[in-house]
């Protein structure tokens, strides 16, 4: 019987594989335009973290040849610190994602994770370390369980619920009838905008990565949710080094470090404070997104 069984097991596994792999392109769905193959290095070790430190070290990149989007960028995210990217749209924030995922390679310079260039990794162990929160999460017709499970392979339920917990999501589906067997989407459950967010925070964080990449996290949301999904990423955040895409400002005040980019270039860094103080893009673009959103902050009242 068992014999019986092996095939339909490997059929098994193969379908998850097949559908995990679905659901991490779906992740990078925002990130990335035009998947372009790379290959592991061959015998490439794992990548081995002990201190989640990302550097970009003269970092030159371009999609075309005759098209250059990252003009030697160097900067680094020190080992549990939260640090986001921003800048006008163009700037180059979302290809540092991609890189970051390898999902190309540069042209020149290296990037270095705890100090190995992720060129020299195998792609799994790689993407295994970082744990995306994308913009628009894309959820199956299976329970809520399963849908969180996915983060990892091998997920038992003390860990789909752990991340329930730490995504704040537990005493929601607690109160379901069918707890994390009630199925969502077209069959069962609508959830709303947030909800949907904290499934796909809990399902990052089943795999535990040691880096947290969010790409906009709060985008979708009215701006209760989104202060409540924000101090749910700030609470997941610690201990963990933190890479935050941004848009919108008003999330990412409170980072260690803000990173300006523009046309491909690192403009200016720091604070939200001393970036306010200094006067320039970042100081411009904060104020022109108060004005839009009706609030006036200056250095000075701050
Ligand atoms: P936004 O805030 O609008 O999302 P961004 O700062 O994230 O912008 P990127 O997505 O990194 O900007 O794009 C930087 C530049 O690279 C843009 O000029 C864009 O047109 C170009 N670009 C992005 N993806 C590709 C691609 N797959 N092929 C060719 N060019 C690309």
């Amino acid at each position: 019987l068992t014999q019986l069984f092996r095939p339909l097991d490997m059929l098994g596994m193969v379908y998850r594989t097949i559908r995990q792999g679905l659901i991490d392109m779906a992740a990078m769905f925002a990130l990335m335009d035009q998947p372009v193959e790379v290959a592991d290095a061959p015998s490439a070790p794992a990548l081995i973290i002990r201190r989640p430190s990302i550097v970009f070290d003269n970092v030159w990149f371009g999609y075309e040849p005759d098209r250059e989007i990252l003009h030697g960028l160097s900067f680094e995210v020190e080992a549990g610190s939260r640090v986001a990217i921003v800048g006008p749209s163009g700037a180059g924030k979302s290809t540092i994602a991609r890189l970051l995922f390898r999902f190309y390679d540069p042209q020149g310079g290296q990037i270095l994770i705890d100090g190995q260039d992720i060129k020299g990794v195998t792609q799994k162990s790689l993407r295994a370390a970082i744990g995306i929160v994308p913009q628009d999460s894309v959820l199956f017709n299976e329970s809520i369980g399963y849908n969180i499970a996915y983060g990892r392979d091998g997920a038992t339920m003390l860990d789909v619920e752990a991340a329930a917990r730490d995504a704040a999501i537990a005493d929601f589906i607690n109160r379901l009838p069918q707890g994390f067997d009630t199925e969502v989407g077209e069959r069962g459950l609508k959830l709303s905008g947030g909800e949907k967010q904290r499934v796909a925070i809990a399902r990052t964080l089943v795999k535990n990565p040691p880096i947290l990449l969010f790409d906009e996290a709060t985008s979708a949301l009215d701006s209760r949710t989104e202060q409540d999904i924000l101090r749910t990423l700030r609470s997941v955040a610690r201990d963990r080094t933190t890479l935050s895409i941004a848009h919108r400002l008003s999330t990412i005040v409170d980072s260690d470090r803000i990173l300006v980019m523009d046309q491909g270039k690192l403009v200016e860094s720091g604070s939200h404070l001393q970036l306010l103080k200094l006067d320039r893009l970042y100081a411009e673009m904060w104020a022109r997104q108060a004005a839009e959103s009706g609030t006036v902050e200056t250095a000075s009242d701050s």
